[in-house]
């Protein structure tokens, strides 16, 4: 009788497993099934940032039959560090403002978008500088003394091209050296006010940063001119240069009465970490607490936001890859635009740009009259770059209004008027941007460069810096979005499906 009921107390507990394993690999199941729902629903490409290179990037992905993609974009525009604002009723460009290398053997892709959009650019000549360079206490330079300072730029740019080849032609050796170096090795430091800025006009002017920071190699002679061509527009339209990353957007975005209008490009998500611990998925968290996953990331944002840490990565990203980002440079160019009662400066031909020489590198030194380009406006722009941007972002503008004064009334005289407005980006202390356009930093190789744009599974990187010969420029960030939709293609095809196989793997 004790065994009889043994045996049904055995019978009955083994059904209540059964029962408790049925209810377990049912429960399985259905979380199989949610997630096999949500994986159908994930995108396969998040593109975190919507400047031109992830615009460029989507939109080759899109041709090569790759439409489910999203973008996570920081901020509420797309075009990024291509973006115009009103200043004194006026477009003006706070970013990219040159169609640079135009003329050359090949055709640049930023300005061949321009012509077809007929977006108003002006052809900057550079020519005068020799009548227009103002010493630190007043008064015009001799042409004379001006050209002699012009003759030692050249005789430098000359040698640094000829060094340059030398070093290139050095079979499997990476050898470089910095600008200053080079100049020194010419006998033709510069040193005085005059000559320096002649040298930070020809350097810092193009790349933001000194010639003492800056590799020779992989400057001179620089691809953007040799590829392109040797002429510069200036971009004054009210639609902005941002109209050439919106005429790329909208072949294949979806746009309402000319606004962006895609569910596709969400705006305001921060990303703040990628996690590619998950073979063949990649999750995405934001800041406002979101979550994406799908097969492959691509991040666009500048080689300044991958310095300051603003994005995690799980796991840690490899040490090359941390060193390549650590090590690459961003530079900061800052164009401030000043507004008049009136023009107390000559206008003509010949007079678009003007210089000022302070024994202080870069002072106020790069002016620029923009009465060809907004006809009335009373507007000045004048740049200045790296130590002395961080300086002016981080002062009040009125005192960098009362400093630009104090030069204007050193080259002009005491009578002028004050500017009544002044505008000045701040693009480093902007934590989505961190700095204007990258350097190659002197000592900086090939080898780490394609570290910079390696991918680390599958998490890829493009951006302006990820372009060995165009970084810096809008077009450079162009071709780089086209490599990284090519490489991110590459792996979707290799596999087929990759969230169903880890989920089998899962699974199992
Ligand atoms: C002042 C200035 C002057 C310039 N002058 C010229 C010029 O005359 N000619 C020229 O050809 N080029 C010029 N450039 C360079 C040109 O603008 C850049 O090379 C190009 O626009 C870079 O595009 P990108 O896509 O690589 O990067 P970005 O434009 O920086 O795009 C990256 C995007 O990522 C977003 N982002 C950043 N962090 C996050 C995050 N955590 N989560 C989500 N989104 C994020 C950003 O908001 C941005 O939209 C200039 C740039 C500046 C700033």
């Amino acid at each position: 009788m004790l065994y009889i009921l043994h045996i049904e107390k055995y019978n009955l507990e083994k059904k209540k497993m059964k029962g408790e394993a049925m209810k377990f690999h049912l429960l399985i199941f259905m979380v199989f099934l949610v997630t096999l729902a949500s994986a159908a629903s994930s995108p396969s490409v998040i593109i975190v940032g919507a400047g031109m290179s992830g615009i460029s990037a989507a939109k080759d992905l899109h041709d090569q039959g790759v439409k489910d993609f999203i973008f996570l974009e920081a901020t509420d525009r797309i075009g990024g560090r291509i973006h115009k604002t009103e200043f004194a009723g006026h477009a003006v460009e706070m970013g990219a403002n040159w169609l640079h290398g135009v003329g050359g053997p090949r055709k640049n892709p930023m300005y061949e978008i321009a012509k077809e959009i007929k977006l108003r650019s002006f052809y900057s000549d550079w020519n005068n500088i020799s009548y227009n360079s103002y010493k630190q206490e007043g008064g015009r330079y001799s042409k004379e003394e001006v050209d002699a300072a012009l003759d030692m730029a050249e005789s430098n740019e000359d040698y640094a091209e000829e060094l340059s080849e030398r070093l290139s032609a050095k079979k499997g050796k990476d050898d470089d050296m910095s600008l200053l170096a080079a100049e020194r090795l010419n006998h033709r430091e510069p040193k005085t006010p005059l000559e320096k800025m002649i040298d930070f006009y020809s350097f810092d002017g193009e790349q933001a940063e000194s010639p003492r920071v800056t590799s020779l190699k992989h400057i001179i002679p620089r691809p953007e001119y040799t590829l392109f061509g040797e002429n510069d527009y200036f971009v004054a339209d009210s639609r902005g240069f941002e109209s050439i990353v919106h005429h790329i957007a909208k072949t294949y975005l979806t746009y309402t009465n000319d606004t962006l209008n895609d569910p596709r490009v969400i705006f305001n998500q921060v990303v703040k970490e990628v996690d590619y611990s998950n073979s063949g998925i990649v999750t995405v968290k934001t800041e406002d607490g979101n979550e994406y996953t799908a097969q492959a990331v691509i991040l666009s944002p500048s080689v300044g936001v991958l310095q300051s840490g603003l994005i995690s990565f799980k796991p840690e990203l490899p040490f090359w890859k941390r060193r390549a980002i650590a090590e690459f440079s961003l530079g900061i160019y800052t164009k401030i635009f000043l507004k008049f009662p009136k023009k107390f400066w000559p206008t003509g031909k010949g007079t678009e740009f003007f210089f000022y020489a302070h024994e202080r590198r870069g002072y106020y030194a790069f002016w620029q009259q923009l009465e060809m380009e907004y006809p009335g406006s009373n507007i000045l722009m004048v740049t200045v770059t790296d130590d002395e941007s961080k300086r002016v972002e981080a002062q009040p503008d009125e005192k960098t209004k009362a400093e630009a004064m104090e030069v204007l009334r050193k080259i002009f005289g005491d009578d002028i008027p004050d500017a009544t407005e002044i505008l000045i980006p701040r693009w480093y202390s902007d934590r989505f941007y961190k700095g204007t356009f990258s350097n190659w930093p002197v000592g900086y190789t090939i080898k780490k460069h394609n570290n910079l744009k390696a991918p680390v599974e599958n998490v890829f990187f493009t951006g302006e810096h990820t372009h060995a010969q165009l970084f810096g420029y809008a077009d450079g960030a162009y071709y780089a979005g086209k490599r990284a939709a090519n490489d991110v293609n590459k792996l979707l095809k290799k596999k087929k499906s990759p969230n169903l196989r880890s989920l089998y793997y899962w699974w199992m």
